[in-house]
């Protein structure tokens, strides 16, 4: 049939958009989509990622823009922009006179809590287990020889640790750690984006919750040693069940 629209469209939708007869859609649930972030939330997510790492305290001054702008590879204005807002939201604090300066506010966790999206953050989740299992199955049967790169370390820690902080810490500490030994540099960076973001929006899990999933992250670092690569994704699926 000839298209009376012209040769670059628009085309006709596609049968598959129309809603599936027989299929249970209301099981699937309505997820935000993982849209791209802009310098402003990258900026905001990364300071987020810094506060759950340790790196910034609350009530701890902030780098100076030039220097968090060379870090990130932004523009001064872009970092400047960023850290406005989130004075206007709460999270930081400015101070002007000699000892002036951006600084983390002190009640962060607080404020945060105020931001918390359940959908979104389940949508990011989603996208975490996608990488994961990605770089899970990528390199199942090639592991690097030093591969390890401490995660084992990490799990030992949060076995040996009730402090909710210091497993919060951990936690992160251990998925951005597996994107850096399994991404060969190519996922480092997603993956400290989407964890930052996490930070943000998503329930914090209590420290009995942490530790509950730490039993997968063995689980996947003995599937991993093993070459089992069914076990290793297997792990991975059953952290994201754990929520954290
Ligand atoms: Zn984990």
């Amino acid at each position: 049939m000839a298209n009376t629209a012209g040769k670059f469209g628009p085309y006709p939708a596609p049968a598959l958009t129309a809603p599936l007869r027989g299929t249970n859609t209301a099981r699937l649930p309505a997820r935000a989509p993982v849209r791209q972030q802009t310098g402003a939330e990258l900026i905001r997510s990364r300071i987020a990622l810094q506060v759950r790492l340790g790196v910034l305290a609350p009530g701890e001054r902030l780098p100076d823009t030039g220097v968090i702008a060379e870090e990130l590879g932004m523009s001064e204005m872009t970092v400047r922009r960023a850290l406005e807002t989130m004075c206007q939201d709460g999270l930081l604090d400015r101070r002007r006179g000699r000892v002036g300066g951006t600084f983390v506010a002190p009640n962060w966790d607080a404020i945060v809590d105020a931001f918390r999206d359940e959908e979104q953050a389940a949508s990011l989740e989603d996208f975490h287990l996608l990488l994961e299992c990605g770089l899970v199955a990528r390199s199942a049967d090639e592991l690097p020889t030093a591969w390890d790169s401490g995660l084992q370390a990490v799990v030992d820690e949060m076995n040996a640790t009730g402090d909710h902080a210091e497993l919060l810490r951990l936690e992160a500490c251990f998925h951005l750690g597996l994107a850096e030994a399994l991404g060969q540099g190519m996922a480092g960076e997603e993956v400290a984006d989407l964890l930052g973001r996490l930070c943000l929006l998503a329930p914090v899990p209590d420290a009995a919750r942490l530790q509950e999933a730490n039993k997968q992250h063995a689980d996947l670092l003995a599937a991993l040693e093993l070459g089992r690569l069914d076990a290793a994704v297997g792990a991975v699926k059953a952290h994201r069940v754990m929520g954290v």
